[in-house]
């Protein structure tokens, strides 16, 4: 380690290499409460160059290398379980071109997912994981979180509904090899031959090689969003009128499911934005087109959600308070400190039809132990994210959340879903992967870990049992 720091700072300088205690206690967690690991090192490269350069050094003192964007990760992913050192690219930020002919953009791996579209909207040009629409744009960290930990963790969001997640949107990747050598992997162009090695890269968690730069479609933004909030007295009742939408053929942007509790921590805090406290449960939904198009689709949506049992329906049209509900969605996960001091949340997929079935299995599972439990999701695609509330200071709590919160996403998985839609395995979560594949299909991707990482090094810990 003293030898790496020592090249590591001839390399990227003095500021550039954080070793002291101190710093390395900033590193310690990610979003992932629950869990805490020290780094030896953070390393922060500004270009390519520099981290191929840096990702050499630590293959050659065999140093396990964590890759780290903003560390917004709800599944222990970049979390230095094992040491190592942390490779930030907190300093690759640049947006490095916008083609609109080619309507791409490509920036390095740090960029905030956020800069993309605030660029973008003076052009009429949106990145679709975020949608330039005020505020109302995925995924809920897009404020924070970087396209390199987006690629990471093939996140999704609101809108991927409409729009499909992370891997939808890459063009092309520049990556590094654990062994620091730089491959190029498509371009501009659509369609690649051979292997789909994007698709490959896109969610492996940074277990496979770093994501440096990368290629992401751009297109043009619709020019009228309709926002729809409908009430229901009934959570079942709410998960079942999402498939009645989606089922009458109406095509929404967004469609997300708060319960009571979610609505309590939000209105709260200072994002209150007038929900209504006294549903069991509230639905979200975005339409857009042209306006008269989103007009139309919108008078839709509202009267498909009062056949299905919604006690009230609102449509918002003035986008200043369209923006301020969906900034009040946003700010959930954060509002939650109002009603609880601590929570683990999960992140489960189920089928759409068995909305319902699963919201009451989360909150069974917590109220056997305890434990309160808040739902905060993207029904669209019928994304999980049941946020266990628990009281570190009460000794077992902890435990019996992450417990919780495990039997949840078994019974996604008997459901016909899956462990995770959007938070990625990472660490909290390796456990469960022999409840998706057998033996056999776990050695295959451990044959394809070996192959990009023949030593192992690349964020030990994560994703396999
Ligand atoms: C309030 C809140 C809301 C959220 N909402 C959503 C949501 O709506 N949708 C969603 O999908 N997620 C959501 N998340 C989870 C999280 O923001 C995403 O997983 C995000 O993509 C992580 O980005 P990051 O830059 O913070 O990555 P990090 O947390 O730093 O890293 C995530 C993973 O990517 C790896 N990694 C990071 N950068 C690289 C790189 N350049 N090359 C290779 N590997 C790398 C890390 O090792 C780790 O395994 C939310 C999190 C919070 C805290």
């Amino acid at each position: 380690m003293q030898q790496f720091i020592k090249k590591a700072r001839e390399l990227l300088g003095e500021r550039g290499v954080l070793h002291e205690e101190a710093d390395l206690i900033v590193y310690e967690q990610d979003g992932t409460l629950a869990i805490r690991g020290r780094a030896y090192a953070v390393v922060f490269p500004r270009t390519v160059e520099e981290m191929s350069k840096v990702v050499e050094l630590a293959y050659i003192y065999g140093i396990p290398i964590v890759g780290r964007g903003s560390g917004t990760s709800l599944s222990g992913g970049a979390n230095p379980v094992k040491g190592g050192v942390i490779i930030s690219t907190a300093w690759m930020n640049k947006i490095l071109e916008i083609d609109l002919a080619n309507e791409v953009a490509v920036v390095q791996a740090g960029v905030i997912n956020d800069w993309i579209n605030s660029y973008l909207t003076r052009m009429g040009y949106q990145y679709p994981i975020d949608l330039g629409y005020q505020y109302m744009a995925d995924p809920g960290s897009q404020r924070v979180s970087t396209i390199g930990g987006n690629i990471a963790h093939n996140s999704g969001g609101v809108k991927c509904f409409k729009y499909g997640v992370t891997v939808n949107q890459l063009r092309g990747l520049t990556i590094v090899l654990p062994n620091g050598e730089v491959r190029r992997i498509g371009g501009k162009e659509f369609e690649q031959p051979g292997y789909d090695l994007i698709g490959l890269l896109t969610g492996s968690e940074g277990t496979l090689a770093f994501i440096a730069e990368a290629v992401v479609r751009i297109i043009p933004t619709y020019e009228t969003t309709v926002t729809i909030i409908a009430k229901f007295d009934d959570l079942s009742a709410a998960g079942r009128a999402v498939s009645a939408v989606i089922a009458s053929g109406a095509v929404p942007v967004a469609m997300e499911l708060m319960d009571k509790l979610a609505v309590e921590a939000i209105e709260s805090g200072p994002y209150a934005a007038g929900l209504p406290k006294d549903a069991e449960a509230i639905l979200l939904i975005q339409v857009e087109g042209s306006p008269p198009g989103a007009a139309e689709e919108s008078a839709k949506v509202a009267e498909v959600l009062k056949k299905s049992g919604a006690v009230g329906v609102e449509v918002v049209v003035d986008p200043a308070i369209a923006a301020r509900i969906w900034a009040a969605r946003k700010q959930a996960f954060g509002a939650m400190g109002y009603v609880g001091p601590n929570y683990v949340v999960e992140d489960g997929t189920i089928p759409r039809k068995k909305l319902a079935e699963a919201l009451m299995i989360a909150r069974a599972a917590g109220a056997k132990r305890g434990l309160r439990v808040a739902n905060v999701f993207h029904a669209g695609d019928g994304n999980l994210h049941p946020l266990i509330l628990y009281d570190e200071r009460k000794p077992g709590e902890r435990e019996k959340a992450i417990e919780a919160g495990e039997e949840i996403l078994e019974a996604c998985v008997e459901l016909g879903g899956t462990i995770t839609g959007e938070h990625g395995v990472g660490y909290m979560k390796r456990k469960l992967l022999p409840k998706m594949y057998t033996k056999e299909e776990i050695e295959l991707m451990k044959a394809i870990k070996t192959a990009f990482d023949p030593k192992w090094l690349m964020n030990p810990g994560k994703i396999f049992p």
